[in-house]
């Protein structure tokens, strides 16, 4: 076989062994063992049955041909008021690109701003494909640490640090893996930074209707910003959709345009039925609200059993379907309390370890199980934490 390229087989970088975790508890459930699963981003309920009736009228009504590669007209249009109306920056379907999800729209913003070479920063924790998105441009990949102690917040040294001599920035608010929201001093801190050293910001915002805690607040509404900023939205986490691969990116027009002819040779658009859709579910109220609803009780939940010990603490939530579950006192990597954790409980979490190296000494909880198996699951690893710490 001929040489694969180093581009392609370095995409993963060196891997973490956090995977491990979630493969081994994958393996388990195939085995038959009964396993929590509280590994990944997937709701536990599927996508709404009257968007799905709007998809099979559209494909039975012949729209399963080429889709324009943009987006059609009425789901950019859609998307283009939603932005407008979130926050209040005009905007058009010139500013728009369809994308098979924000995973697309994420590449699609890095082709656009980064040449090969350039570095392209990212906060950490991170959601577990943006160094692999880098790697895909040949860009490369600087994170900007964060602390747990500042709520995984960015700030200003450690942001200054890393975009010095950057291409492009990429942060996440609402954040997978931390659920903080940043707020608008924070963001405007980022946007300084982003003016002074001239760069691109890239905003992955798919759960911005996922808020328990503030308002969300787009860095494209900021003074000076909407010139320098590409949004990456999805239909996937706010209409449970994650399936259909519909998502989007914002940004202006000369950008949008290069993204399209990407698109034109990579992708070529979307599904129309899966387009019609979508514009179905963004048009019927409040169900993005119903979707969010089962992450917010179980947030109160999470609050709830943690507020009832001392030795696992989390940043509340602000927002995303996860919490950041610091186990530091246990003495373990979060790595080892996960494994041991799915050993001897068969209860599955990510270890922050495979977010990046801020996350180290926490797990990540999907609030994705039913209620009163998330509760039963928290008090179990609550009271192996404390069964941890008193051993150590
Ligand atoms: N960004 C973040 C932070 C995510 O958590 C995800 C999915 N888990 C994505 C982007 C991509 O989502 P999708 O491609 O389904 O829109």
């Amino acid at each position: 076989m001929p040489t694969l390229s180093h581009r392609i087989t370095t995409l993963n970088g060196d891997g973490s062994d956090g995977w491990d975790v979630f493969y081994r508890a994958r393996r388990m459930v195939a085995a038959g063992d009964d396993v929590i699963e509280l590994t990944i981003g997937e709701h536990d309920i599927r996508t709404d049955p009257s968007i799905l009736h709007a998809m099979h009228d559209s494909a039975l009504g012949g729209h399963t041909g080429y889709a324009m590669v943009a987006g059609t007209q009425a789901l950019r249009e859609r998307v283009a008021a939603r932005t407008e109306a979130q926050s209040g920056v005009p905007t058009t379907v010139d500013n728009v690109l369809i994308t098979p999800g924000g995973q697309s729209a994420l590449f699609a913003a890095h082709m656009a701003t980064c040449a090969p070479g350039d570095v392209a920063a990212f906060i950490d924790p991170y959601y577990a494909t943006y160094p692999g998105v880098v790697r895909a441009v040949s860009a490369v990949p600087r994170t900007v640490p964060t602390r747990a102690e500042a709520g995984f917040l960015p700030e200003r040294h450690a942001v200054e640090a890393a975009c010095d001599g950057a291409a492009s920035l990429l942060i996440n608010t609402p954040n997978n893996p931390t659920g903080a929201v940043y707020p608008r001093d924070t963001l405007q801190t980022i946007a300084d930074v982003v003016c002074r050293e001239d760069m691109w910001l890239i905003s992955d915002e798919v759960y911005d209707s996922q808020v328990w805690d503030g308002d969300h607040v787009s860095p494209r509404a900021l003074p000076g910003m909407a010139d320098r900023t590409l949004v990456v939205g999805s239909m996937s986490k706010s209409h449970a959709m994650t399936g259909s691969r519909v998502g989007w990116l914002i940004g202006p027009k000369e950008a949008i345009d290069c993204a399209i002819d990407l698109a034109t040779n990579t992708t070529y658009g979307v599904p129309g039925f899966l387009q019609d859709a979508a514009v179905f579910a963004l048009n019927a109220d409040g169900l993005d609200e119903e979707v969010a609803a089962p992450f917010l009780r179980r947030r109160a939940i999470a609050l709830r059993v943690l507020a009832e010990q001392t030795v696992v603490t989390a940043i509340p939530a602000q927002g995303a379907m996860y919490v950041m579950l610091d186990i530091r006192r246990t003495g373990l990597s979060g790595e080892a309390f996960a494994n041991a954790l799915l050993d001897t409980h068969h209860i599955a979490v990510m270890p922050g370890e495979s977010f990046g190296a801020s996350a180290a000494g926490h797990v990540r909880v999907a609030m994705t199980v039913a209620d009163d198996r998330f509760e039963a699951a928290l008090r179990t690893i609550c009271h192996f934490a404390a069964g941890m710490a008193q051993a150590a």
